[in-house]
C-alpha cells in the first residue's frame, strides 16, 4: 500500500524483509559517515591467565554509536561492512586506534601487556590486512609479536591456498594467530597441520553448559589436549561464572575471557580496571617502559 505524503510516497508494509532491507540500506549509507563523524571506538576485554588470574591480553571489540540509531551491535554492521566494501576502512581505524592504546599502556606501565585483533575473512583474501597491519606497525611503533589475530575457521575455506600464504607472510612480521569461534566452524582438522596458528579461542558455546554438560566438557578437555599435542595455547571465551572458572582450570585451560573477569570498556575504564586488579602497577613499574 501506498501513502501519498505532500511530494513524497511511503511504502507501508508489515513487518519483514522490506524493513529489514530499509534497515540494512540506512545503516549502510550511515556507515559511510560513521568514521567520519568519530562515531566509532575501540574497546577492550580483558584476558586473563587461568593458573593466577593475571590479566595479560585484551581484546579490541569495535563499538558504534550512531546519533539517532542508538548502539549498533557489531554482528550487525560488521557484515554490511564487509559486504559493501567498507571493513577493509574500519579495520584499519581499528588496529590504528588499538595499537595506540598498546603504546599508551606501555608508558603507563604496563608493557607486558598483549593484544588480540579481530580480522574478517574478507580481508585475508583482499590483500588489505597486510597493508593495514604494516601501516599501523609503521606509525605507531608497536612490536608485533605482542599482538594476536583472531581470525575464523571460515576465513580459511574461501581459498586457502592465498588464506596460507596471507597468513604467512603476517607471521613473517611476528604477528601470532589464534583462531576465534573454535570447534563452530565447519572445517575439517586439516587446516591445523597445514598452517601455523599459536593459539585455539574455544567458542563460547562449548563454555556456556560446562558445569552442567558433560558432551560440553569432554570437548572442551579433548581441545584442550589436542592443542597440548600441536603445541597451541588454549583460551575460553564466554566465561561468566566463578563454576566455569573453577572448572577451565582444572581441565588445564591456558586463558580464559569473558564478563567474570571484564566486559569490554573504553580506555580510561579499562585503565581504570588495571589499578584495581591484583596485578599493582606497582609492581609493573620496575619493567623496562618501551
Ligand atoms: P568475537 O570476536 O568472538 O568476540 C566475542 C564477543 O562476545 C564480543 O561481542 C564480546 O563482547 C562478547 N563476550 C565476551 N565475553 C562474554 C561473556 O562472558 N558473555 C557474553 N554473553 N558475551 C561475551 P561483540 O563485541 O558484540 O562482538 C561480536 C563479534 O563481532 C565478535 O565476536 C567479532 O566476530 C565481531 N567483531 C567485533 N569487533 C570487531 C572488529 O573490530 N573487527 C571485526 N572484523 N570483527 C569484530
Ligand atoms: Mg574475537
Ligand atoms: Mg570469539
Ligand atoms: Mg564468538
Amino acid at each position: 500500500d501506498a501513502v501519498e505524503l505532500g511530494a513524497n510516497t511511503f511504502v507501508i508494509s508489515g513487518m519483514g524483509d522490506s524493513d529489514d532491507q530499509n534497515r540494512g540500506s540506512r545503516l549502510e549509507m550511515a556507515l559511510k559517515e560513521a568514521l567520519g563523524n568519530d562515531e566509532m571506538e575501540v574497546f577492550l576485554q580483558p584476558k586473563c591467565l587461568a593458573g593466577t588470574g593475571e590479566l595479560v591480553s585484551m581484546e579490541a571489540l569495535v563499538r558504534w554509536n550512531h546519533p539517532e540509531l542508538g548502539h549498533i551491535p557489531p554482528q550487525e554492521f560488521i557484515p554490511i561492512a564487509e559486504n559493501s566494501g567498507m571493513i577493509g576502512s574500519i579495520s584499519r581505524f581499528v588496529y590504528f586506534r588499538a595499537f595506540e592504546m598498546l603504546m599508551e599502556f606501555s608508558r603507563l606501565g604496563y608493557s607486558h601487556l598483549r593484544l588480540a585483533l579481530n580480522v574478517s575473512p574478507l580481508e585475508i583474501h583482499d590483500g588489505t590486512l597486510v597493508k593495514n597491519l604494516t601501516n599501523g606497525l609503521l606509525f605507531t611503533g608497536i612490536d608485533p609479536r605482542k599482538v594476536e589475530l583472531e581470525i575464523t575457521e571460515g576465513s580459511l575455506l574461501i581459498n586457502s591456498q592465498t588464506a596460507r600464504s596471507i597468513l604467512d607472510e603476517v607471521k613473517s612480521l611476528g604477528f601470532q594467530i589464534s583462531i576465534d569461534d573454535f570447534g563452530t566452524g565447519y572445517s575439517t582438522f586439516g587446516y591445523l597441520k597445514n598452517f601455523q596458528f599459536d593459539t585455539l579461542k574455544i567458542d563460547k558455546s562449548f563454555i556456556d553448559q560446562i558445569q552442567m554438560d558433560n558432551n560440553s566438557r569432554a570437548i572442551v578437555q579433548a581441545i584442550i589436549a589436542m592443542s597440548r599435542t600441536l603445541n597451541l595455547q588454549t583460551v575460553a571465551e564466554g566465561v561468566e561464572t566463578q563454576e566455569q572458572y573453577d572448572i577451565l582450570k582444572e581441565l588445564g585451560c591456558d586463558q580464559l575471557q569473558g564478563y567474570f573477569f571484564g566486559r569490554p570498556m573504553n580506555f580510561d575504564d579499562f585503565v581504570n580496571y588495571l589499578g584495581d586488579t591484583s596485578v599493582k602497577k606497582s609492581d609493573r613499574m620496575n619493567l623496562p617502559l618501551r
